[in-house]
């Protein structure tokens, strides 16, 4: 092992990352975060430092957190010089932003450290392992953890890339209180509990928020979707699908065309000034460069019943990137810590201590 090879290197800061952060440094591995970088493409894609937990409002089922006011607690715990990357409290429970905020603090109290840059190749066919880093920087390790999520899916189509950060997002929480969407119809395509929790969001600013669905059910969990349905400003257009993102140069999103999943020829125009994504994710594993064996919808593919490894050895997998089943924060976490003992016992077994 040469002088500057890491123990532990984690690549991602989502629960997963972090809960690894936490063991591994417990455990004396010193871990490195590479945390991702604050560039706009990342912001357009979804992929900004501390994960998708933080481009959502409150967190409701992360278990310890209960509704009540943690005001006193967050304002003791946060850094005050990182309170300004997130809303401020609501006053009820915790954000997601601020239980991030909290578990990345929690990494760097035990040692753990972070550096604000993306991962855009890595050679796992040498030991020690070599991680390329958008900003120039080599890193060598003996072991890595892959925890780098997943990111909001478009439909596609011509007519949204065409709009995109002008009405056309996959983030309520993060564009939803821009001046272009106050007092406007709005638009969100989905089903899921995404779809409900962007739509529920949007209806404090909007006029009406269409949530349009390509069949006559929802995916999402009952008592999300029952919120979704109780809320007056929320109107389902159900059996319906998006044919385009409707707009023009000076206003940018102007409305939607869409059309009966079941009656073809029913085609209808909806006024609106954005249009909001909600339909589901992609594993953010193109910097693998098919270096790790992945599952038909591109997630790693963990090797091992109840165990973190992939298909190299010495390389584990946490969270939402190899996770297209359960996909919860504390899921995350748990498969985090897991991944940060498969680390410690592989090391250990090994001889790397
Ligand atoms: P999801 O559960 O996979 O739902 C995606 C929705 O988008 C489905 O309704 C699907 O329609 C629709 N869809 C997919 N592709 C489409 C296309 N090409 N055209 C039109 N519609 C399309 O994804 P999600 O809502 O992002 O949720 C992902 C996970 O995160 C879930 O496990 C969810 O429980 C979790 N989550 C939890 C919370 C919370 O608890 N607060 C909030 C958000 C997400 P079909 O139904 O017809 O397939």
């Amino acid at each position: 092992m040469t002088e500057g090879t890491e123990r532990v290197v984690i690549v991602g800061s989502g629960p997963a990352g972090w809960a690894a952060a936490i063991y591994a440094s417990r455990a004396n591995l010193r871990p490195l975060v590479v945390e991702g970088a604050v560039i706009e493409e990342n912001r357009l894609k979804g992929t900004l430092p501390l994960g998708q937990l933080a481009l959502t409002t409150e967190v409701e089922n992360y278990p310890g957190f209960t509704a009540g006011r943690l005001d006193e607690y967050l304002d003791s715990a946060i850094e005050k010089n990182r309170r300004k990357y997130m809303p401020p409290h609501t006053g009820h429970g915790i954000a997601g932003p601020e239980l991030m905020e909290l578990m990345r603090q929690q990494a760097a109290s035990f040692g753990t450290r972070i550096v604000t840059d993306d991962v855009i190749e890595v050679d796992f066919g040498r030991h020690p392992f070599r991680l390329k880093l958008l900003g120039g920087q080599q890193i060598e390790s003996l072991s890595v953890i892959i925890a780098t999520g997943a990111r909001a899916n478009y439909l596609g189509l011509a007519s949204e890339d065409r709009f995109k950060n002008r009405g056309v997002s996959a983030c309520a929480v993060c564009d939803g209180a821009l001046p272009r969407f106050r007092n406007k119809p709005l638009i969100v395509v989905g089903g899921g509990d995404s779809a409900m929790e962007e739509s529920t969001y949007l209806s404090k600013f909007a006029s009406t928020v269409y949530v349009v669905h390509r069949r006559d059910k929802f995916r999402a969990s009952k008592i999300m979707a029952d919120r979704t349905l109780a809320n007056s400003k929320i109107q389902v257009k159900w059996n319906s699908r998006i044919d385009e993102v409707l707009g023009n140069e000076k206003d940018g999103v102007t409305g939607v065309r869409i059309r009966g999943t079941t009656d073809d020829s029913h085609s209808e125009d909806l006024a609106a000034s954005g249009y909001f994504a909600a339909i589901g994710h992609t594993p953010n594993t193109d910097f693998l460069g098919g270096q790790l064996e992945l599952t038909e919808k591109a997630y790693i593919k963990w090797t091992t019943p109840a165990r973190t490894y992939t298909s190299v050895e010495g390389v584990f997998a946490a969270g939402d990137v190899a996770d297209d089943y359960y996909r919860q924060a504390v899921t995350a976490a748990g498969t985090g810590c897991m991944a940060a003992l498969d680390a410690e016992r592989w090391l250990a077994a090994k001889g790397f201590d």
